[in-house]
């Protein structure tokens, strides 16, 4: 017998190679490792012959060891399900969960060990809590794919519905995936659980997780025992023998999507895994998407709410009109929420300052000839940082500004257009001298150490104020926070994607949340330019009238989750023939369509990325299955722009 393999790092082609007469059983998908050169390496086997291929000249070499992977019947399945609906090869799928065995540091034992500050207190589930672990349990037992919707305001007591469900799959001798949207919160995760879940393997499988650790979960999961397996995109790819139950926590973000190509996205692989494995799948949030509230209406998925903040109350929410003459210090600064950060100054309580921008300001315009400093390599203008750096949020490119404009040569004229976290900052120090303000977003968090000193920091208050981005909207529990302050709450309402009204109002909850988690008296102020139907939601208890409201007109324009949609984004570094191969391609699918509608080719906002250029083709129709079907039978050989297929391109 005869296999061919793809090695899972370095050479990309297909290897031959003969399966030894002792060897134990091989299958599609297993591991094993191979001679090549004077190496030894791990591979992935594709397919099994018989017979020797024809024509081989050369000798062709035995395989060496197989490496045992943890076997379920739906696994090979799911890869080839997953394959299809990304338009990808499934190899993808094994190197990027196996890479960790052909890196050296061997496990030294074969348990994780419990963590040693273990917190936990008797807690007893309040009737609505208690009601989604009672309709649970019998599904984890049964083995049936039943997807739940748990809509739970910030601060219901989420995670500890989630605990109890992990302990219970874990007493039927079954694996859980706890899946978040981003790193950083799957580390507070597994921090958290492994002091209160104290019996219970907890392994984190992402980006930060160690050699060592991956090679300690994947003998665990050799060896078939249960366990909890926290991450962001990985987990949902690894072999589990005994996988009982997938919980998705922030179930509306797009962090689940993967930011390159091919766009995995693990909730929408989850769903499928589920399904595939039969087991129950529960998907959480304070603010869930607008396609998951539809699929309880149009595919029967369960629905449960808690509708109570555990301890404190909700926030007292006001909106304040930016634009308006009245004097004050600062333009960023209204009377209102300079008067409340007073006041919260006064009283040791804390305030949480956000805005969806990181950086100093937006962009610099020179101010005689209206010259914008842009990247060279990407088609966005560059982002002003401290020290006078110009940095670009695409490539990474940075270069100090100049003091005299490129294009018109006068001296010192520049304006600073828009404002950025750091501004925040300076501003808030010259109006509150006394303060102590931290700052939290993409550049500060990017540093693990000073982030973690800025949350330890925020806890033990001796910090005043927290400046951040996106970054500290979720997850985080501050008791003494009793003013969030938004900035300016419309600015990226106005961006032309249809789902920005539902993505802004998710983010000003989840901001808006983080006030009174402990206090019964707390205020949001949300600052605006312009004002917004949405803004009436923003107290959370009103989120469902924001859904009712928004569906209609998703069903009225045709969009998501009303029908389905395809991204196909073409690559190229030259421009002309990118725009000729986007118009070949829109008028191919366009050719061998039958109902779906094509849309494009367009180019988009940033159509530049690291001298590369894109253009984007759109596919709509009420199903996915005839979209892949389209893309598939395209002729990819006639293109030489790289092609890249993203079914549901916004988390939808
Ligand atoms: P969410 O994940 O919904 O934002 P958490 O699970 O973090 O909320 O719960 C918020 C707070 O309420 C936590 O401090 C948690 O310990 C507490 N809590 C949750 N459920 C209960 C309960 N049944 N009894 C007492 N305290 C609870
Ligand atoms: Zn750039």
């Amino acid at each position: 017998m005869y296999i061919n393999v793809r090695l899972l790092k370095g050479f990309s082609g297909i290897l031959t190679y003969k399966i030894p007469a002792d060897a134990p059983p091989i299958a599609i998908g297993s591991i094993v490792t191979v001679p090549i050169r004077t190496q030894i390496k791990p591979a992935v086997v594709l397919a099994i012959h018989h017979s020797a291929p024809e024509n081989q000249s050369f000798v062709i070499k035995e395989l060496l060891t197989l490496e045992t992977i943890p076997y379920a019947d739906y696994y090979q399945p799911f890869l080839t399900k997953l394959s299809s609906y990304y338009q990808i090869d499934s190899v993808h799928f094994t190197k990027r969960i196996t890479q960790f065995i052909s890196q050296k540091e061997l496990p030294s034992d074969a348990t994780a060990e419990p963590s040693a500050s273990c917190t936990t207190e008797i807690i007893t589930l309040t009737d609505e809590q208690q009601c989604v672990v009672t309709f649970m349990n019998p599904q984890i037992e049964k083995q049936q794919y039943t997807p739940v919707l748990l809509h739970g305001v910030t601060g219901s007591g989420k995670t500890e519905v989630y605990k109890k469900l992990i302990l219970q799959a874990h007493q039927q001798g079954k694996t859980t995936i706890l899946l978040l949207p981003e790193v950083t919160l799957a580390v507070n995760f597994e921090l958290l659980l492994k002091s209160q879940l104290i019996n219970i393997s907890i392994f984190g499988f992402h980006s930060a997780t160690s050699v060592k650790d991956k090679k300690k979960l994947w003998v665990s999961l050799c060896a078939g025992t249960p366990v909890l397996i926290i991450g962001v995109h990985l987990p949902i790819f690894l072999p589990i023998s005994n996988l009982g139950l997938i919980i998705i926590d922030e179930e509306h973000e797009i962090g689940f999507q993967e930011k390159k190509h091919p766009k995995i996205n693990s909730k929408e692989a989850a769903l499928i895994r589920a399904q595939l494995a039969n087991i129950p799948i529960i998907l959480g949030s304070a603010t869930p998407s607008i396609s998951s509230l539809y699929n309880v209406k149009m595919k029967g998925w369960h629905f449960f709410q808690l509708k109570k903040r555990f301890s404190g109350s909700f926030p007292t929410i006001i909106t304040v009109p930016l634009n308006d003459k009245k004097k004050r210090k600062n333009f960023w600064i209204s009377k209102k929420l300079e008067l409340a950060i007073i006041d919260r100054l006064s009283k040791s309580e804390q305030t949480i300052i956000f805005l969806n921008r990181r950086g100093y300001s937006f962009f610099v315009q020179c101010k005689q000839c209206s010259f914008i400093f842009e990247c060279t390599h990407c088609s966005v203008s560059l982002t002003l940082h401290e020290h006078n750096m110009l940095h670009c949020h695409y490539c990474g490119q940075t270069t100090t500004q100049p003091t005299t404009c490129p294009s018109c040569k006068t001296d010192q004229s520049f304006l600073k257009k828009g404002i950025g976290t750091q501004q925040v900052v300076e501003i808030l120090q010259k109006l509150f001298p006394t303060a102590r303000i931290g700052r939290a977003d993409m550049d500060s968090t990017v540093n693990k150490k000073q982030w973690q000193e800025t949350i330890r920091s925020m806890h033990d208050g001796s910090l005043d104020i927290l400046v951040g981005t996106q970054t500290i909207t979720k997850g985080y529990h501050f008791p003494k926070v009793t003013l969030v302050g938004i900035l300016w709450a419309d600015l990226n309402l106005h961006f032309p994607i249809f789902n920005a009204a539902e993505t802004t109002l998710q983010q000003l909850i989840q901001v808006a949340g983080r006030a009174g988690r402990n206090s019964a008296e707390s205020l949001v102020v949300i600052q605006t330019m312009l004002d917004h139907p949405i803004f009436a939601y923003v107290d959370e208890i009103n989120y469902l009238a924001f859904y009712h409201s928004h569906i209609e007109q998703r069903i009225t324009i045709g969009y998501p989750p009303y029908n389905r949609l395809v991204e196909i984004e073409l690559k190229h570094n030259d421009e002309q023939l990118l725009d000729k191969e986007a118009d070949l391609l829109a008028s191919l699918l366009n050719d061998q369509s039958k109902n779906s509608l094509v849309l494009g080719p367009a180019k988009p906002p940033i159509h530049k990325i690291k001298n590369s250029y894109s253009r984007k083709i759109y596919l709509k129709d009420s199903e996915m299955t005839p979209l892949i079907t389209l893309f598939s039978a395209i002729d990819k050989k006639k293109f030489k722009s790289s092609l890249f297929f993203t079914p549901n391109p916004l988390n939808l």
